[in-house]
């Protein structure tokens, strides 16, 4: 029987896991100097809490969820999104009774039944942060300078910073009705999904996909002419600060993101050299998710952004993301008497920290020597007939050719030099 790998899911095979780790290290450290701690939460949940926070009517719960019932029946769901998880532990956890600011990242696989292409997934990967604790707007600069900061740093140049306001619920259920009026003559003429949306969440109808529907929506009213004093208030300053940060933005009043829990900004990181999968990371404002989940009314924002994307993105500009780790040191032995000698050192060597590779397999001198070079290690150490005689060992640089013999005990001398 021929196995295959599920549909839409990929594995990281071993000469791509580098460029992994480089991306993944490099989000650990942006967010620790700003403040951030990780954390992890499992990769399923109750259904529910998915369907109360993101919307039942949203896409993601209605048509992308992985749902399954466990053996006694209970409803769950392979975590489509980070933000619901982490503020159901964060609710569960009482952290909300601490009174100060909480700031959170994570890192891990979501799941959602879409369909496969490039850049999109049904597993996926998803660096995050949620910062819980405060409406100023100080922090909604701060959440998308973390995000700015950590593309631009990786070299990726060719980015739009895209930002919008959705307001308070107030605003948007003035601005609903306006999308209503607007949408309602030409109701017959969207698709089965709009008419749905048109009764439940109009401004999902920005969003389609569907050329007709597209055309239809180009001019509807824009979100920012019916935001209320305060949210205009509020707007403006994310505005201000992002300004004296030196990041870029412009503002895209479609910007609707398609989950119901977002309040007042709203942004996305769009890359211009990939195709219809351009989004890099999004994220906003989610003033009430809290409480809905269960806790107390804390204001909160965040972003997540895909991996997969973000590789793809650095292919497309070139970046250099280092290569896959060349040993420091090959060991080289002749006969059986050589290996047992160069065991002890060899783990020496590894528990120093020292990446030393080490083929029993391969007999000949010349084989083992041949695979020194095809390894790119930097050094050679070398146990041959002469050496056992001399209880001594070789050690070559093999970029130089340059070569010192040194008395076998004690290992300190070769692990400086190696380090060196
Ligand atoms: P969202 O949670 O839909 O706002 O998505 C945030 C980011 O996650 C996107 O900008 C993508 O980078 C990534 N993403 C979302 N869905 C997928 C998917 N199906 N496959 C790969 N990446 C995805």
């Amino acid at each position: 029987m021929d196995y295959k790998i599920p549909r839409g899911t990929y594995d990281i095979l071993p000469q791509q896991s580098y460029k992994w780790q480089k991306v993944i290290d490099a989000f650990r450290k942006i967010a620790a100097v700003c403040g951030y701690q990780e954390i992890t939460t499992p990769v399923f949940e109750q259904a529910s809490l998915f369907e109360r926070s993101s919307g039942e009517s949203s896409d993601v719960v209605k048509k992308e969820m992985y749902r399954f019932q466990d053996q006694k029946g209970r409803e769950f769901a392979l975590r489509p999104e980070g933000t619901a998880p982490v503020v159901r532990s964060y609710v569960e956890n009482r952290l909300d009774l601490g009174g100060s600011n909480t700031k959170l990242f994570y890192i891990g696989p979501m799941f959602r039944y879409d369909r496969p292409q490039a850049g999109r997934y049904r597993q996926f990967y998803q660096y995050g942060i949620e910062f819980i604790g405060s409406d100023n707007p100080y922090f909604d600069a701060e959440v998308i300078s973390i995000l700015w900061n950590y593309l631009t740093g990786l070299g990726l140049r060719r980015l739009r910073l895209e930002l919008n306001s959705v307001g308070c619920p107030q605003c948007s259920t003035a601005y609903d009705t306006a999308l209503r009026n607007y949408f309602q003559p030409s109701l017959a003429d969207l698709c089965p999904d709009c008419q749905l949306r048109f009764g439940q969440k109009p401004r999902r109808l920005l969003d389609c996909k569907v050329p007709s529907c597209k055309q239809i929506a180009a001019y509807a009213p824009s979100q920012l002419e019916y935001l209320d004093d305060a949210c205009k208030v509020h707007f403006s300053a994310v505005q201000d600060n992002l300004g004296l940060m030196q990041i870029p933005f412009t503002i895209n009043p479609r910007i609707v993101r398609g989950l119901d829990y977002y309040t007042n900004t709203a942004f996305e990181i769009v890359y211009e050299g990939l195709g219809a999968q351009n989004s890099l990371a999004g994220g906003g404002r989610y003033n009430g998710l809290i409480e809905q989940i269960g806790g107390k009314s804390i204001p909160a924002i965040g972003f997540a952004g895909g991996f997969e994307r973000l590789l793809l993105a650095l292919d497309e500009e070139e970046v250099e993301l280092g290569a896959p780790g060349v040993p420091d040191v090959y060991v080289i032995t002749l006969g059986e008497a050589a290996q047992k000698l160069v065991l002890p050192y060899l783990n020496a060597l590894r528990g120093a920290g020292i990446y030393a590779e080490f083929d029993p397999d391969k007999a000949s001198f010349k084989a083992q020597l041949k695979a020194a070079d095809h390894s790119q290690a930097r050094f050679a150490l070398i146990v041959g007939e002469d050496e056992v005689a001399a209880n001594q060992v070789t050690l070559k640089n093999l970029q130089s050719g340059e070569q010192q013999t040194l008395p076998l005990e004690p290992s300190d001398r070769i692990i400086q030099l190696l380090k060196a």
